[in-house]
C-alpha cells in the first residue's frame, strides 16, 4: 500500500507544446535563466532553444522592467 505518499512530483509540461511530462522519463530539457524546462522531444527543445524567451512563462516579478519598445538585447 501507499498509503501516505502522494505523488508530489511538480507539475511539469513541455512550454513548446504545453504536453505533460513526467520530468524523471523525458531526456530532453533545456536550462533557461535557472530554470529547467523538459520537453517531449528534441524538436520541441530544439524550438525553444531558438527562442526560449517565447516559450519560458514568466511567473511572478519580472526581473527586469520591460521599458522601451523593440530594445531587446541582441545576443
Ligand atoms: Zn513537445
Amino acid at each position: 500500500m501507499f498509503s501516505g505518499v502522494k505523488s508530489r512530483s511538480p507539475e511539469t509540461h513541455d512550454p513548446v507544446c504545453g504536453m505533460q511530462l513526467d520530468e524523471k522519463k523525458t531526456t530532453a530539457k533545456s536550462e533557461y535563466n535557472g530554470t529547467i524546462y523538459y520537453f517531449c522531444s528534441p524538436s520541441c527543445k530544439a524550438a525553444f532553444d531558438k527562442e526560449p524567451s517565447k516559450y519560458a512563462q514568466r511567473s511572478g516579478p519580472s526581473d527586469k522592467p520591460k521599458e522601451g519598445s523593440g530594445h531587446e538585447h541582441h545576443h
